[in-house]
């Protein structure tokens, strides 16, 4: 056993260093098509990790891990200054800067919350839109971050379930923008996204479409939310499914939406680094992939080993099937023909 164990480690090790190669490559289908592979990011390390990836931009810098980090609120200047260094590292690339996401698993130590139900509770844009103080800071500071550096900022509204929450928050940012151009700070406007991580704003897609430059999708909590499966709960893991039929529908929606509309759309939940969800969620029109690094280049490898063709007739097919295991199978099927097989196993 120990021998196997250590013989695949050794396989393993053999198919990340020669994944190397394709750091530089273009992430292109065999039949021409081209598709972006962002980086998830948050903690410092991350980005060296993320360049060395060889990461097209950031999709989703989760702006509350330096918040968790620290024992008080930072002030705004203080934001400025970790906002800009994030800035600066990826420039020109865009990064896509989350506003706080605190409450349900992610607690602040210094702003307790005490709830029967956090997933279900105070969470992500609520506690922004109860604190526009704290929101404010943080929109004020990401803008003021990216004066004077050649970059391209992007604003993302995390758990959002109804429209006036999109509203709201669009009033602020944009008395955020007239207030730092008023005081003389130069730079450019930022595009504004939504998250779809509820249920209910999958079904919202088309107005929050009308009110803002791009949708991501956060897979992992519209996982657990339209299953209804705790997303940390390892006793019920086996139900946590990404390849649900429900969820590639939803998916599928949201995608529909947006090319509807002419607008970007992309998915920063760990889905995007499955190399067989991603192949699926590349036929369905997702034009942005954003993930851990560690897996960038296996998607890349993928993704550039196939055909746009092949990956819409293998979810033509899937989308007839009924069970989150037969999807599986026929995507892992999928992979093992084209050659990739071994690359299942290896996402990190
Ligand atoms: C998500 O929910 O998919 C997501 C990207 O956000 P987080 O994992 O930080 O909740
Ligand atoms: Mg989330």
């Amino acid at each position: 056993l120990k021998r196997d164990y250590v013989q695949r480690q050794r396989e393993e090790q053999i198919i990340i260093k020669d994944l190397q190669k394709l750091r530089d490559v273009p992430c292109k289908t065999t039949d021409g098509f081209d598709f972006a592979l962002w980086v998830n990011t948050g903690l410092r390390n991350d980005n060296v990790q993320s360049l060395r990836s060889g990461a097209a931009a950031v999709g989703l810098f989760r702006t509350e891990i330096p918040f968790i980090l620290r024992s008080s609120f930072p002030t705004e200047d203080e934001q400025v200054a970790v906002y800009r260094e994030h800035l600066e590292t990826f420039a020109p690339r865009p990064v896509t800067m989350r506003t706080l996401d605190i409450g349900g698993d992610k607690a602040l130590p210094y702003f307790p919350i005490q709830e029967e139900n956090p997933f279900l509770g105070w969470r992500g844009i609520r506690v922004s839109l109860d604190h526009p103080e704290i929101f404010i800071a943080q929109i004020r500071a990401m803008i003021r971050a990216s004066e004077g550096i050649d970059c391209y900022l992007r604003i993302m509204l995390p758990m959002v379930s109804s429209i006036a929450e999109v509203d709201m928050a669009r009033q602020l940012i944009d008395q955020c923008v007239r207030e730092v151009e008023e005081e003389g700070v130069v730079f450019r406007r930022p595009d504004i996204g939504v998250m779809i991580e509820v249920p209910a704003a999958v079904y919202q897609a088309e107005a929050l479409l009308k009110r803002v430059d791009f949708l991501s999708v956060g897979s992992n909590d519209l996982v657990q939310y339209m299953l209804a499966v705790d997303r940390n709960n390892a006793q019920v893991a086996g139900l946590y499914q990404e390849f649900h039929p429900a969820v590639l529908k939803a998916l599928k929606q949201v995608a529909d939406a947006a090319i509807k509309a002419g607008k970007g759309v992309g998915i920063c939940g760990e889905m995007a680094g499955n190399p067989g969800a991603a192949l699926l969620l590349m036929a369905m029109g997702y034009q942005v992939l954003s993930m851990n690094s560690p897996n960038l280049l296996l998607v890349k490898k993928v993704l550039t080993s196939l055909t746009l063709t092949a990956a819409k007739a293998l979810l033509d097919e899937v989308l007839q099937l009924e069970t989150a295991q037969e999807v599986k199978r026929r995507t892992d099927e999928t992979l093992t023909e084209a050659g990739l097989g071994k690359l299942i196993r290896v996402r990190r």
